[in-house]
């Protein structure tokens, strides 16, 4: 296959990193010092952060929290 027919990436600026939260963060919640992902933007960890439920349709899966 002639490479002119193929898609990719060409040379160019290289892509910015990911943002980042910063490094030796870790959770909020007293007694858990579980260390955070870079790529967490929560104060505390996976296990500790309130869950957000997506909404959808407007419908309300959980009544209680609305
Ligand atoms: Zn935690």
């Amino acid at each position: 296959m002639p490479e002119s027919h193929m898609q990719g990436s060409r040379p160019g600026p290289v892509v910015p990193p990911s943002k980042t939260h910063g490094h030796g963060r870790t959770c909020d919640l007293p007694g858990c010092e579980t260390e955070l992902s870079v790529y967490n933007p929560s104060a505390r960890c996976w296990q500790h952060a309130e869950l957000t439920f997506p909404v959808y349709r407007g419908k309300r899966l959980h009544p209680k929290t609305a």
